[in-house]
């Protein structure tokens, strides 16, 4: 720009009289004019005692609300309840809707009251935080063909109970299957949760007994650098549990990274402001960690801008004070995050609150939440969109967990993409030589003839190879 600019000015200078005018002008149009109100959206951050406005929690004053204890004592987990929270401020027909949806779920329900009061009750259909947590029978989908339960895989890279090893340097160890709440599009519906009408839960390792057998096995393998404490959510476990495996593991020589992974800070961010036990235990295996040259940090999952709250603001600003560094790893969700500018805002609030989006992956291919997902080009819009607006360390990578255990990929590393068919090959070198892994687009969002080519099995077979074929080869081929 400049070495273009000054010999034009320069020029002006020598040959017209307006030439100082001219020069100011210029000077001033390299300085940027201000920013529209609207770029700082991230920072208005919902405050106040905004949960009165549910019938239910009236009377509720902020000592109430910021109680953890009393958060999941509240929990929503019937229709019934939910019913009895909202009162008469959703439509009747909307209640009977979540009837219907309840009832077919795969995974159970259990919605924090922080949860309930965060969403708009006005408009229920299209609430990003209403989608996530709560049913209904009008918006189900058929599931897509070449849907399985544990898409991932996970089950077959388990060594021992509870624990997945997929990568060469980590390892992801599930010690308990409770959530402070359940998500509709829980990768984990295989195993998280209770038992529901359309899904028996695979038995994860559940007590410090069984931990040990997954413990024996990390430190028997001196490759293992990096392990993911997730569950269910490390929420859940009692503070003496989270330092006794966070102290095992940092005995162990060759770990070296930690993350503890919850929902939590997302959905239920008071237990970071009033449980002082948990938090102290986490601060304590951080410091521990730091002490040894170890990295413990936190893993969280934020979906939505209308999560972040004044309260959570605070909860992040705690744990900022105590050192303890915290990632978002985000699910990209049809009608939640899936417009460029709502992941822009997410991106941009979480920033704000100093948490550092690291991920956004493509909705796994679940069981009975085909209405939430989208489209790989859906990705590739959102992340052109988000990358650029913020520090290129707060920009996550959108990743899709490629079905059939291939791990996580960026989006754009397709080997092969039938945008027309809703088809992406992806292969994973460093992870399982030689195979590909294929991700399918929802059915309903493609054009109608290739909806109709997805109707005939012997068709849609034959167009999964064909794409196969594109990508280089069939060669282990893993079926989703
Ligand atoms: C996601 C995941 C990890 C961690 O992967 P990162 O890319 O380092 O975040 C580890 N093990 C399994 C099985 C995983 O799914
Ligand atoms: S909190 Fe995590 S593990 Fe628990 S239901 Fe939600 S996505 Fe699944």
């Amino acid at each position: 720009m400049e070495t273009t600019e000054v010999p034009f000015l320069t020029a002006a200078t020598e040959t017209s009289p307006t030439a100082a005018k001219l020069s100011a002008g210029a000077a001033s149009l390299r300085r940027k004019p201000p920013a529209d109100p609207s770029t700082l959206e991230h920072r208005r951050l919902r405050g106040g005692e905004f949960w009165r406005a549910i019938p239910k929690y009236r009377d509720v004053d902020e000592a109430t609300f910021l109680d953890h204890i009393w958060q999941a004592r509240n929990s929503v987990k019937t229709v019934d309840e939910l019913l009895d929270t909202i009162k008469d401020f959703a439509d009747p027909r909307f209640i009977d809707d979540a009837r219907a949806g309840f009832r077919h779920s795969p995974m159970s329900v259990r919605v924090s009251p922080y949860m309930i009061a965060c969403i708009d009750w006005t408009r229920p259909y299209e609430d990003p935080i209403r989608i996530q947590f709560i049913p209904l029978g009008s918006r189900q989908r058929p599931d897509h063909p070449r849907l399985v339960l544990d898409s991932l895989h996970e089950l077959d890279d388990s060594p021992v109970p509870g624990l997945t090893h997929r990568y060469v340097d980590k390892a992801l160890f599930l010690p308990l299957s409770t959530c402070p709440v359940y998500c509709r599009f829980c990768t984990r519906s295989y195993a998280v949760g209770l038992d529901t009408d359309t899904v028996d839960k695979v038995a994860l390792a559940k007590t410090s007994r069984e931990w040990q057998a997954a413990f024996d096995y990390i430190a028997s393998r001196p490759e293992l650098e990096d392990i993911v404490i997730s569950g269910g959510d490390t929420y859940q476990l009692a503070p003496r549990n989270l330092r006794l495996i966070g102290d095992t593991l940092l005995d162990i020589e060759h770990v070296r990274r930690m993350r503890f992974a919850t929902k939590g800070p997302a959905v239920m961010p008071m237990k970071i402001l009033t449980d002082n036990e948990w938090v102290e235990a986490l601060a304590a295996v951080a410091e521990r960690g730091r002490s040894l040259g170890k990295d413990v940090v936190l893993h969280t999952h934020f979906n939505s801008p209308n999560e972040i709250t004044q309260i959570t603001q605070r909860a992040m600003a705690r744990l900022a004070s105590l050192g303890i560094f915290v990632r978002n790893q985000s699910v990209l969700i049809r009608g939640v995050n899936d417009r460029p500018e709502t992941m822009q805002l997410l991106v941009k609030r979480l920033s704000w609150i100093n948490v550092h989006p690291y991920y956004v992956y493509m909705h796994d291919m679940v069981k009975g939440v085909e209405d939430l997902r989208t489209t790989i080009a859906t990705a590739l819009d959102v992340e052109k969109f988000v990358r650029g607006a913020t520090a290129g360390f707060n920009t996550p990578t959108f990743v899709c967990d490629a079905p059939g255990g291939g791990g996580k990929r960026d989006v754009h590393s397709f080997d092969y993409y039938d945008r027309e068919n809703g088809i992406a090959v992806y292969s994973a070198p460093s992870v399982k030589p030689g195979k590909h892994f294929v991700y399918f687009d929802p059915i309903e969002d493609l054009a109608p003839s290739a909806q109709s080519r997805w109707r005939h099995p012997r068709t849609a077979e034959a167009m999964v190879a064909e794409a196969i074929a594109a990508a280089g080869g069939s060669r282990g081929y893993v079926p989703a």
